[in-house]
């Protein structure tokens, strides 16, 4: 152990109390739910060794693949409202060193993205909050590569009620022509947010990218898949 290390002064985990170097200690990270079989295309869980869910077999979603870190259950799902509503920021800290780890095996195995997105929100809800989570999960990718990390191209230009309470049907509804994208030479790009749901907002984005943009590719990148 390093001497820089040995002057953090050590963290209580916010779900045990126990001691720990993040504020997660290894041991309530190593309860975290995550599937072995995911989706290759949207990350959802799969029971079998079949590559794609039946939704993406038939309606082929307009981003490419997905990634995702944890199932968004128990301890995970409690951690991400403690960051998102409670503005606990040492949890957006540890997941961001858990994305940058998980980001670095991505672009070993498939090549670097020529940038990374995070999911834009509308301004409404960066007032509320009065930060853009995204931009905190992404801290750690930003501190230690070379990766470019575009938060202006993409723009939120409908206020969307929260998605949560809907049924799917009008999800898509609701997130239709909901994000606007400027010109961008990017080919393949990573888009990122906290949670992914049914991914009707990443469909959207993705669609609007591919639509009216160079972008070819469109892969995402999420702490957990509900
Ligand atoms: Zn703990
Ligand atoms: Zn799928």
């Amino acid at each position: 152990m390093g001497i820089y290390q040995r002057l953090i002064p050590k963290q209580s985990c916010v779900l045990c109390s126990e001691q720990s170097d993040y504020c997660v200690c290894t041991q309530c990270e190593s309860s975290f739910s995550t599937s072995e079989h995911r989706c290759l295309s949207c990350a959802t869980k799969l029971n079998s060794d079949l590559q794609f869910c039946g939704e993406c077999l038939s309606h082929s979603p307009y981003f490419s693949k997905t990634y995702a870190l944890y199932d968004y259950a128990e301890y995970c799902s409690q951690l991400i409202k403690q960051f998102k509503f409670d503005h606990q920021l040492c949890v957006g800290d540890y997941f961001a060193h858990r994305l940058f780890d998980l980001y670095t095996k991505i672009v070993r195995e498939s090549g670097e993205y020529d940038a990374i997105i995070p999911l834009p929100l509308s301004t409404q809800r960066i007032k509320d909050r009065g930060y853009n989570q995204t931009h905190e999960l992404l801290r750690v990718i930003k501190n230690k590569t070379n990766a470019t990390i575009d938060t202006n191209c993409a723009e939120r230009i409908k206020a969307t009620q929260a998605l949560s309470s809907l049924s799917l049907e009008q999800r898509k509804n609701e997130i239709k022509n909901a994000f606007s994208v400027k010109p961008v030479t990017y080919k393949r790009v990573l888009l990122v947010d906290d949670v992914m749901t049914t991914g009707s907002s990443m469909n959207e984005i993705s669609k609007t990218m591919l639509k009216n943009t160079d972008i070819e590719t469109c892969d995402v990148m999420v702490v957990a898949r509900a």
